[in-house]
């Protein structure tokens, strides 16, 4: 079925619905693709033909063809094969799907489809996901703007880990990087665990989900294309738990399960009838990728924040803020007992708390979350956060802390929120 190749400098001839698959192994290598002849798309968004896409260690892509290409491939000792078994056709009809649902809300001027892909790790939700909020921006001159959520605080896709996000999408995704992130919606969470503090992430789903079904009452371009949820791997015990909480407190239509009959399952018993639970098979060649590899994704996610991307570099800044001047909080909240973790959390109405931190050793190389609150008598917790900085160093007998930083100064009366989540800085 596949074959396997050394890329150097290759062409690649693909039949119909057939797709490339390569990846970037080394550091410093890069791996240049440019469409020859054909039509072909990288997980829903269309190349260009002719124009160099250039790809950095750890990029792992398959480019698909619907109606054959030629492809040419310049890089160095990966391996790369072309392969006839992909999912392609059931991931369409699930766009079209979701499309008549679209159509039907516009004319019924109802809410459109809230869509959650579910099932383990490294099975291609983000693809998923991806495929889906390109697809549906495509053609888009309905000007409408689906909204893609992402609740896994592992990955951190929309902001960086630790968070929980929500991004309005106006077109498909460049080929090289995620979606153009004009005022996205992000929570702080703090923890890349969801289980080191389920009620506060179950406080924070409930309440995004009340923020974003708000902003789809008030605007039509986003209540009618809907949301795309994409969720974390834990989907065993308290994790399914976690999963069904979301379910309610987005209202989803749609459930999109990858490749876990059991997880099907169990949803199609647990959620009420009018949810479509739908069992999708897991795209092959989806990598597995090892705990290294997720910690050092981690780690990348938060350098490009701070220092960009190769195709958009950033220069962030250096700032010295003594001790004395500076509010840092981190969130408690109690643990729930496990019968507890109902499905409306709300209405249990557990208050987090904040607790002052004392600036010192203990802060270094942590990401600290800037929140809009400026006292904490406002909710603080709710409050979705601005930006990030990360202690560089902590000068304990100058006391003063220095931070990495987007903005040239810090903002005076912030509140900062302690993460969990650490970033160590070489170029400090
Ligand atoms: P999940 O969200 O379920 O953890 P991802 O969608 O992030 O999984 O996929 C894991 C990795 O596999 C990603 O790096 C992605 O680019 C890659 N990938 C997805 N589909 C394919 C494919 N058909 N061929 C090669 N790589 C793929």
């Amino acid at each position: 079925e596949s074959v396997e190749f050394q890329i150097e400098d290759q062409e690649f001839r693909l039949k119909p619905d057939h797709e490339l698959r390569f990846e970037v192994e080394n550091k410093n290598e890069t791996v240049v693709l440019e469409l020859k002849t054909g039509l072909a798309e990288i997980f829903g968004t269309e190349l260009v033909k002719s124009k160099p896409y250039k790809f950095y260690f750890g990029a792992k892509i398959a480019v698909f063809t619907w109606q054959g290409c030629s492809l040419r491939l310049l890089g160095k000792k990966g391996i790369s094969y072309i392969s006839k078994e992909t999912p392609m056709m059931s991931y369409l009809n699930c766009h079209a799907s979701l499309e008549q649902l679209r159509t039907k809300s516009e004319e019924e001027k109802v809410r459109g489809p809230i869509t959650m892909v579910v099932g383990p790790t490294d099975v291609g939700k983000s693809t998923l996901c991806r495929i889906l909020l390109n697809y549906s921006t495509r053609m888009n001159d309905l000007g409408r703007r689906p909204i893609y959520v992402d609740l896994s605080p592992g990955q951190g896709q929309i902001s960086v880990p630790g968070t929980i996000g929500a991004v309005m999408v106006e077109r498909p995704a460049e080929v090289d990087a995620s979606f153009s992130q004009a005022a996205p919606l992000v929570y702080h969470f703090g923890h890349t665990k969801i289980g080191i503090n389920s009620t506060l992430y179950n406080i924070l789903i409930s309440h995004m989900a009340e923020v974003i079904h708000q902003q789809m009452d008030e605007n039509p371009r986003i209540n009618y294309p809907g949301l795309i949820i994409n969720t974390f791997g834990w989907i065993k015990g308290k994790g399914y738990q976690h999963l069904t909480h979301i379910a309610l407190a987005f209202e989803v239509d749609v459930i999109l399960v990858l490749d876990e009959e059991r997880l099907y399952n169990k949803l199609v018993r647990d959620m009420p009838g009018f949810v479509k639970v739908v069992l999708l098979p897991k795209r092959r060649g989806v990598v597995q990728r090892r705990n290294k590899f997720k910690l050092e994704g981690r780690e990348a996610r938060i350098r490009e924040f701070f220092y960009g991307s190769p195709r958009n570099v950033l220069h962030p800044h250096t700032c010295l803020v003594r001790f004395s001047d500076i509010k840092v909080y981190r969130i408690l909240a109690p643990p729930i007992p496990n019968a507890l973790m109902s499905l409306d959390t709300q209405k249990t109405d557990f208050k987090p708390k904040l607790e002052g931190v004392t600036p010192g050793l203990n802060m270094m190389h942590h990401v600290l979350a800037l929140s809009f609150s400026t006292t904490v008598e406002e909710d603080v917790v709710r409050n979705s956060v601005a930006g990030f900085v990360c202690v560089t160093n902590v000068d304990t007998s100058q006391q003063m802390l220095t931070l990495l930083s987007p903005q040239p100064k810090p903002l005076p009366e912030t509140i900062y929120h302690m993460s969990d989540v650490q970033f160590i800085d070489n170029n400090a």
